[in-house]
């Protein structure tokens, strides 16, 4: 595998959330920023800082640790990964001793109806592969989210067949779309609410599977006008 041919975690989350926006951000070299985006880039200054990394009674905690795996062809930088002394562990460079690990991810927001999105797990999974094949161990991964304060369990390990296979296809689906410059359609369904490119991608003009010109969507404004 190339060095052009990895695929960043970053990329993978971009794409899962919608294959669209990560087109119109990889592709087309789009941008915009909305109240979330800054949100959760303030939320996570601290925890991409390496300089924050820190040790307490119970743990070490590494901040930003940059992580990779050769064989999907996959990279990125985890938020944090705490290290638990346990005999049974993994040995970690730097450190005396041998550590249980945990992959820690931040999230602004917790879902409404579910303790997890299966987007995120599926990121988080990404980086599990990568830090086990690094440390030679068999990660955990957790959720913290701000709102709440609450840390959820991610079942990576009791879904690994499952999330493995995902994430191949994932990452040869991102590869294969980069290398053709591909932009995907907007999906079926696709959830909008939160997104910074509302006002660039215009989902309304997909609405319903169905393709309107921008013209169709300026008479419909104006007849819902009218009508006000
Ligand atoms: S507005 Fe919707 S369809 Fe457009 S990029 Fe954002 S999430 Fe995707």
């Amino acid at each position: 595998m190339t060095d052009d041919s990895f695929v960043s975690i970053r990329n993978l989350q971009h794409y899962l959330y919608c294959p669209h926006r990560w087109g119109l951000i990889n592709i087309d070299c789009s941008w915009a920023e909305n109240y979330f985006v800054t949100k959760a880039d303030l939320m996570h200054q601290r925890v991409h800082d390496p300089d924050h990394s820190y040790v307490s009674s119970k743990k070490r905690v590494l901040t930003a640790v940059p992580v990779y795996n050769d064989a999907l062809g996959i990279y990125g930088i985890t938020d944090c990964i705490e290290l638990v002394r346990d005999a049974q562990g993994a040995a970690v460079e730097g450190y005396p001793g041998k550590y249980n690990l945990t992959i820690v991810e931040y999230k602004p927001r917790q879902p409404a109806k579910s303790d997890f999105n299966h987007e995120d797990a599926i990121q988080v999974f990404a980086q599990k592969i990568c830090v086990d094949s690094i440390f030679k161990c068999k990660s955990r991964g957790v959720i913290y989210y701000g709102d709440t304060r609450r840390r959820i369990e991610l079942p990576l390990n009791e879904n690994y067949e499952s999330y493995f296979s995902e994430l191949r296809d994932l990452v040869s689906q991102v590869r294969d779309d980069t290398i053709k410059g591909i932009i995907p359609p907007i999906r079926k369904g696709q959830k909008c609410g939160g997104c910074s490119f509302k006002d660039m991608c215009l989902p309304q003009l997909s609405k319903g599977g169905k393709k309107q010109t921008f013209l169709d969507y300026l008479n419909q404004a104006e007849q819902a006008e009218d009508t006000k």
